[in-house]
């Protein structure tokens, strides 16, 4: 490949390529060149642009004098080469400025002009400290690089963040060489300002976001990760501390995590924010952040009315502040507050970086919850399935089984091995016949739930094994992608079941057979009774006079006897008639019954004397003629067990008591002992002789069985010699019951 001839106008571009901040390699690289040409090339721009353009014309004859051996055409091609170079300079888009060997400016370019807003003509004499008069840190590293300059010519670089024209801080790299004067002594430097500052962001940013990623990977929980996120912040950027804030409860604040770098002051500042949780409407700064979502910037903390904590934050030598929110899209979750030992102008590119690291940490945060949610409801999962007897399982698209959690054998002893990859109804079901499948199939393919299908499957030891499954279709996206659900052993149940089931149809028949036997038996045995009676009569009238006293007494024994065994068998008919003979119930009126009632013990009523009171009594679904048997019975005993000495009351209550009324018969008579609450309810059981009150004990028997006929419930209350209450309950009508 020829060799590119250089003339002096591309040299200079090459030498003003690196001007602009492109690295020596990248050029060699580029245009081919050795790095020690380019070195060549650029010392000899450096030397030319310094050199002032009215520099004497060498004489033919005799070399320069300013150079000493320079011929005319040399001299010729390096004039033009000064003309070329100092065109380019003006052009150039970077800021190019000249100083002489005092410090005082000489020029600038356009480009400084506009980078710095200073006018340069009418800077030229000027120094450094007046250009940056408001940040004498900067005018001072400034002159400490010249003055090395001026011990040591040649050329220099360094990076400085500077403020510029518009108050921002700007990152430079700043180029210097000096150049010689005609008497060959240092007369002053050309520098060239690189604006790096998008790069040196860039790498900051990529920095930070490089480190939170790192901490947020290897973190748990936000409160893990905080710390060590508001540290990379800080520490890249050069602020003092940072906090992240939580909303609280009620809409207040708290906040959770600080960082600071090992100053005391502000560590108790922040201990300060910490131990508190804000209500709303207290602190302005995070307030504004958590309600907008938007960043907010402070410039000078001590002068923000509505920032409460900034008088604070001012006296820990904190200047300025801003604050970010954390973001999971239009969700706020919290925010983070930075604070900076001087004053900082609102920084665009910082409050653009800070939303995307609020971004980033909302996203973390929302896994993180996710994932703690997901271990919850594992762990969850895992008690549920541990602690149940119940198994678990999940079917395909297919419907076929795809797996069966480790109860299942523990409960039924069938290995699931053979399931596995089958359809339920591939294998038989002792209690299901075809169509019972096809009703089942077909709710599968609806994707609709199923509740306690049973299936009567053959066990390992041949017995029949009962399960009950229910499922739930999965969706994912919206599309199908099987069954999940569980199964229980419900053979010991079932075998309950059938037990139960075959006691209550014994129960039932020989209830049935009883009512029968004792209907049967007391109407059959009626009629020999009939003749013993009649002929015992008979007996009397014929030979009555025949006979002695003592067989005149022991015909009245029989005839007793009869009259009494004829009592029972009729009571014991009535009895079993309550059963056998009852009427549908329908709605009927209790005081209907009770009026009856009242009618047909008249003459008991007009003998006692007694006083009656009652409620207001209810319609109810009933059979009337039992009903008004009930009060009979329950009123007769009143009648018949009442005090001597005492004229007897009744009351007859009646109370709402929720789904059912509750009747009551109460009488001051001569009560019940305790013990006999419930003896008294049975066929046959008195408390007294005959002698004492006549009856044969199955009055409340019958009460019993009317009650229970009606589905209600029968019991007494007493307090011996105080009188006694017996209440019962009755059903009321439901609504629609006619
Ligand atoms: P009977 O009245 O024919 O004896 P019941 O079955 O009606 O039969 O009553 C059983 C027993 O309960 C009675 O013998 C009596 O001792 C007691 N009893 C029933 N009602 C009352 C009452 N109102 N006061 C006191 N004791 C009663």
């Amino acid at each position: 490949m020829p060799l590119r001839q250089w003339d002096p106008a591309s040299k200079a571009k090459v030498v003003l390529e690196g001007l602009k901040g492109r690295s020596e390699t990248a050029i060699c690289k580029r245009h081919r060149i050795k790095p020690a040409e380019y070195r060549r090339w650029r010392k000899q721009f450096l030397a030319n642009i310094a050199r002032p353009l009215e520099s004497p014309r060498p004489s033919r004859s005799g070399g320069s004098r300013l150079l000493p051996g320079m011929s005319t055409k040399v001299w010729e091609e390096s004039a033009k080469a000064l003309r070329v170079a100092q065109e380019l300079i003006e052009a150039l888009p970077i800021p190019v400025f000249f100083k002489a060997r005092d410090g005082k400016h000489l020029g600038a370019n356009r480009a400084w002009e506009t980078y710095f807003g200073v006018n340069r003509n009418t800077f030229i004499g000027k120094t450094v400290e007046q250009l940056f008069a408001h940040a004498p840190e900067v005018a001072a590293r400034h002159r400490a690089a010249d003055e090395d300059l001026w011990r040591n010519p040649g050329t220099r670089s360094y990076e400085l963040a500077v403020p510029v024209h518009d108050g921002s801080l700007r990152h430079t790299l700043n180029y210097k060489a000096t150049f010689a004067g005609a008497d060959g002594k240092i007369a002053g430097l050309i520098g060239a300002i690189v604006d790096i500052t998008e790069r040196k962001r860039a790498e900051q940013r990529q920095a930070i976001e490089h480190r939170i990623t790192r901490i947020l990977s290897e973190s748990e929980s936000a409160s893990a990760a905080m710390p060590g996120v508001l540290a990379a912040i800080c520490e890249t950027l050069g602020w003092a501390c940072g906090a992240r804030w939580s909303p609280a409860n009620a809409g207040g604040f708290r906040c959770e995590e600080t960082w600071s770098a090992g100053d005391s002051v502000v560590a108790a500042f922040l201990a300060a924010s910490r131990g508190t949780t804000y209500q709303p409407g207290q602190a302005g700064f995070i307030r504004r952040v958590l309600g907008t979502g938007e960043p907010v910037w402070i410039v000078d903390i001590a002068a923000e009315e509505s920032f409460l904590r900034g008088k604070q934050a001012a006296k820990a030598g904190l200047r300025s502040a801003f604050a970010l929110p954390i973001r999971l899209g239009d969700q706020v979750l919290g925010a983070l507050e930075f604070f900076h030992r001087d004053s900082q102008q609102p920084d665009q590119w910082l409050l653009e970086t800070g939303v995307a690291i609020g971004l980033q940490i909302g996203h973390f945060m929302a896994r993180t919850q996710a994932e703690r949610e997901l271990r919850q409801s594992e762990a969850r999962f895992r008690s549920l399935t541990g602690l149940s007897s119940d198994w678990y399982w999940e079917q395909d698209e297919e419907f076929r089984l795809t797996f069966m959690s480790s109860r299942f054998v523990e409960r039924t002893g069938i290995d699931p091995a053979p399931y596995i990859g089958r359809r339920r109804w591939d294998e038989p079901a002792l209690n299901l016949t075809e169509s019972d499948w096809t009703r089942h199939k077909a709710q599968l393919e609806r994707h609709e739930p199923f509740f306690d299908f049973e299936m009567e499957r053959e066990g390992p030891d041949g017995n029949s094994v009962w399960l009950s499954v229910s499922g739930e279709p999965v969706f994912e996206d919206r599309k199908f992608r099987g069954y999940r659900g569980v199964g229980t052993d419900i053979t010991d149940r079932k075998r309950a079941q059938a037990v139960l089931r075959a006691a209550y149809e014994e129960l039932a028949r020989s209830n049935a057979e009883l009512q029968q036997f004792a209907y049967v038996a007391s109407h059959d045995l009626q009629e020999p009774l009939r003749m013993i009676g009649s002929y015992t009569q008979l007996l009397e009238r014929r030979y009555g006079d025949k006979l002695d006293s003592d067989a005149r007494e022991f015909m009245g024994f029989i005839v007793d006897g009869a009259t009494r065994m004829k009592q029972l068998i009729e009571d014991l008919l009535a009895y079993s008639r309550v059963g056998t003979r009852g009427k549908e119930l329908r709605p009927v009126s209790v005081q209907a019954a009770l009026d009856r009632a009242l009618v047909n013990l008249r003459s008991g009523l007009e003998s006692s004397g007694v006083d009656i009171t009652q409620d207001a009594l209810p319609e109810v679904n009933g059979d009337d003629t039992q009903l008004t048997q009930l009060f009979q019975n329950l009123i007769g005993n009143a009648i018949k067990f009442r005090k001597k000495d005492e004229p007897l009351r009744v009351h007859v209550g009646a109370e709402d008591a929720g789904d059912e009324w509750r009747f009551s018969v109460s009488d001051n008579g001569i009560g019940i002992e305790r013990q006999y609450f419930e003896r008294i309810f049975m066929v046959f059981q008195r408390l007294h002789t005959r002698d004492e009150y006549p009856g044969t004990g199955i009055g409340l028997a019958i009460c019993k069985k009317v009650v229970d006929r009606h589905r209600g419930r029968i019991w007494v209350e007493s307090a011996h010699g105080k009188g006694s209450t017996f209440i019962f309950t009755l059903p009321k009508i439901q609504k629609g019951q006619t």
